[in-house]
């Protein structure tokens, strides 16, 4: 029962039901959530709401919550305490390790972990000795990831919701935002209100966000790249090219002229459906009525061509100079609402913390960070190459619970999945892969960690060792999310945890407790509380959000996940009155601690001492020379041979595959290749033309090959380079 003579406290959080990031603020009596507004001081929502955000006290408050521990006995829910729980999780943990090695177990996280939540996680499955971790950006966005880092560098959305006010042209392609990320297109309504912008929506369905375009073009569905080819084909034809920008910061741009000449009016329309007027009308306003962006979301991306979707998008931005401006750029819809910071601290079988790599030298990286030596965690893994090998993805997961090691190449399907522990609130892969449902009768051991019973858990074909643990909601506890726009919010606790729920990092504690336990029991040497949480505040059992940020902080360099520490970003969720709504700049009368900073603090944003960087709001900005940041780019594209495409840039994929870590295929096409033959003599020069020194970098994760300059530019992954481009320590 609600006291109503206590007073209401008010405590913002973040809503959780995409990734736009809007503010909520929760009103608070008695210790109970009574009421709800859209925060008006937020930049991001500015006292707005769609549905699903008026509807997240549902999450806390709905009837379907899990309230205590359960386990499957006989096929029937059995109420357990937390203690008895992970005291049989910690078994059964440590005797499928024992008798399979720590790569049988696979950790499932999730888009909806809080940035601390996700980074522990991983860090949680390094400690295990398994790069089988993932999350459920493997069949979203994965492929904007390879295609927008391919070109440029980050794989991220390069401007923000609020800049795309500035655009005179936007094209919607593959996203329905009226319905999926519904705040944000009021910023795309004052665009196309207040500066007069076009809108155009190309799409297969007449959608609601199409009911508001100044032009709808309705294409074939699958024809994206067709479509883009077709208007280059016009750029080109008429000179609308942005030259300059051109010849100052991309190449490869000729290999893509000679692709498109083939791509006639004629063909396109054949192809797509679009008559040709049509096609021309759309191509000049892009290239003309300028800055134009392009907004794409998961209609673009989950295609077996979706990386190459990607590409063709990135050239047209290219193409006509509409990258590193205001009201430019790749505006990309993420899903969930940390889609970004999940993928930002390696939910992913082929990477760390921050897109480092598995390779020694990030291993060892991190195991500075971790304040562990790099001897000590090769020794949790079965060997040092499966520590270096990519894990096994979400899309391949089914397989490997029943499919034998692959003998051939050794390096996936080492060995059955005999565990599966799916963390991160409505990590929900069933639902999207109903597939995955096959083999999950056959594991030892099933263990859902979630606010609510999930698909994942009660579709499952099982009779026992199934276990449903409660988990607080975002709103239960403290943490950041990073949005699309690369900006981190920081979420307060509103109320306490509900029932018997426990937040992530607590749940994650005690697992290792248990796990220790059972290895004490077993005469082992392992442990994983002591490791792990070695750093961190631990208060009332369990790790704080903030002292997690802080590792973070450390560690995380090739992002510039370094300067967001969480005292500056609770300054931003105080102050949000003081932003600029456009340039999302914290304004003069902003306290001194925040004036000048971007909302946020988007990343890359450099932790250093002797000064505070203020966060990146436009990628690539091209007022900057490139050794400064400013960025330059590749425009070369794909050639298709035997199914398989190969980009000209030294990457390939084989449909949306390339994201898929297919390390064997990947392997095997490196070999034939030899790094001097993909860099070019234009290529050399131009790299030297910039000041920097070039070297072919491997880097299995996303199967891409990646050149790596230093001085900044194009060091995507690369946290040296990026280090030494901001003399920072690496
Ligand atoms: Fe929540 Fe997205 Fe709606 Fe904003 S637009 S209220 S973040 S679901």
């Amino acid at each position: 029962p609600v006291d109503i003579s206590k007073p209401i406290t008010r405590v913002k959080n973040i809503c959780t039901h995409c990734s736009v990031g809007c503010t909520v603020t929760a009103e608070v009596q008695n210790g109970v959530w009574v009421g709800q507004e859209p925060t008006y001081a937020s930049p991001i929502n500015r006292g707005t709401h769609c549905a699903k955000g008026a509807s997240v006290r549902e999450l806390v408050h709905g009837d379907r919550r899990i309230k205590y521990p359960m386990k499957l006995v006989n096929g029937q829910w059995q109420r357990m305490t937390w203690d008895a729980a992970l005291g049989e999780i910690g078994e059964k943990l440590m005797a499928v390790r024992q008798a399979s090695g720590p790569d049988s177990v696979f950790w499932l996280g999730s888009a909806k972990f809080s940035n601390e939540g996700a980074y522990l996680f991983r860090k949680f499955a390094a400690f295990w000795g398994t790069n089988n971790v993932d999350h459920q950006a493997r069949i979203c966005h994965s492929t904007t990831v390879a295609g927008v880092a391919n070109t440029w560098g980050y794989g991220a959305q390069t401007n923000s919701y609020n800049d795309i006010r500035n655009a005179k042209t936007m094209i919607i392609m593959g996203g329905n935002p009226a319905e999926a990320h519904p705040v944000s297109l009021q910023h795309v309504l004052s665009g196309k209100e207040m500066n007069r912008a076009n809108m155009i929506v190309i799409d297969p369905r007449f959608t609601r966000t199409a009911a508001h375009a100044t032009e709808y073009v309705r294409i074939r569905p699958g024809t994206d790249i067709p479509i883009i080819w077709g208007m280059l084909w016009h750029i080109f034809q008429n000179g609308w090219e942005d030259k300059e920008f051109i010849r100052q910061r991309v190449y490869g741009m000729d290999d893509v002229r000679a692709e498109v000449a083939k791509w006639t009016p004629a063909e396109v329309e054949r192809v797509t459906g679009v008559p040709g007027a049509q096609l021309r009308k759309v191509a000049e306003m892009f290239a003309t009525q300028k800055p134009s962006t392009l907004i794409w979301c998961m209609g673009a991306t989950q295609k077996t061509v979706g990386t190459a979707n990607v590409r063709a998008y990135s050239i047209l931005l290219l193409a006509t100079g509409n990258v590193g401006k205001e009201g430019t750029g790749a505006n990309i819809f993420r899903g969930h609402c940390n889609v970004q910071g999940a993928t930002d601290f390696g939910l992913d079988v082929t990477s760390l913390p921050a897109y480092y790599g598995l390779d020694e030298n990030a291993w060892r990286h991190w195991s500075r960070v971790w304040g562990v030596s790099y001897e000590s965690m090769i020794a949790r893994f079965d060997s040092k190459a499966m520590m270096e090998t990519p894990g096994i993805p979400t899309t391949r997961y089914f397989d490997a619970v029943t499919m034998p090691v692959n003998a051939q190449t050794g390096l996936a399907q080492r060995d059955n999945f005999k565990a599966m522990m799916v963390f991160g609130h409505g990590g929900n892969t069933v639902t999207r892969m109903p597939e995955a449902v096959k083999g999950l009768e056959k594991l030892d051991l099933l263990v859902v960690a979630d606010p609510h019973p999930t698909t994942f858990a009660v579709l499952a074909n099982r009779r026992e060792n199934t276990y449903l643990l409660p988990i607080c909601t975002q709103f239960e506890t403290n943490g950041s999310r990073t949005a699309s726009n690369r900006s981190i919010q920081w979420g307060s606790q509103v109320v306490k945890p509900i029932f018997e729920s426990k937040d992530d990092y607590e749940a994650m504690y005690r697992l290792a407790g248990a796990i220790d336990a059972a290895a004490q029991k077993r005469n082992m040497t392992f442990r994983m509380q002591a490791e792990v949480f070695k750093d961190l505040e631990i208060k009332d059992n369990a790790p704080t959000a903030e002292s997690i940020l802080r590792e973070i902080n450390r560690g995380a360099i090739s992002t510039g996940y370094t300067g967001q520490s969480p005292e500056r970003l609770k300054l931003h969720m105080q102050h949000q009155d003081k932003f600029d709504l456009v340039t999302l700049r914290a304004k003069d009368d902003a306290p001194a601690e925040i004036r000048g900073d971007f909302y946020g603090l988007p990343w890359p944003c450099w932790g250093k001492p002797e000064w505070r960087h203020p966060g990146s709001h436009i990628l690539y900005n091209t007022n900057l020379h490139v050794k400064e940041g400013g960025g330059t780019f590749r425009a070369r594209f794909g050639v298709e041979r035997n199914g398989v495409s190969l980009l000209a840039d030294g990457s390939f994929s084989k449909g949306s595959e390339l994201t898929d870590g297919y390390p064997e295929f990947t392997t095997a096409v490196m070999a034939r290749l030899g790094w001097d033959a993909e860099l070019t003599a234009e290529e050399k020069a131009s790299i030297q033309r910039q000041g920097g020194t070039a070297s072919w970098a491997t880097d299995l994760s996303m199967g891409i090959i990646r050149v790596t300059m230093e001085h900044g530019v194009m060091a995507y992954g690369n946290a040296k380079a990026r280090a030494n481009a901001w003399n920072l320590p690496d």
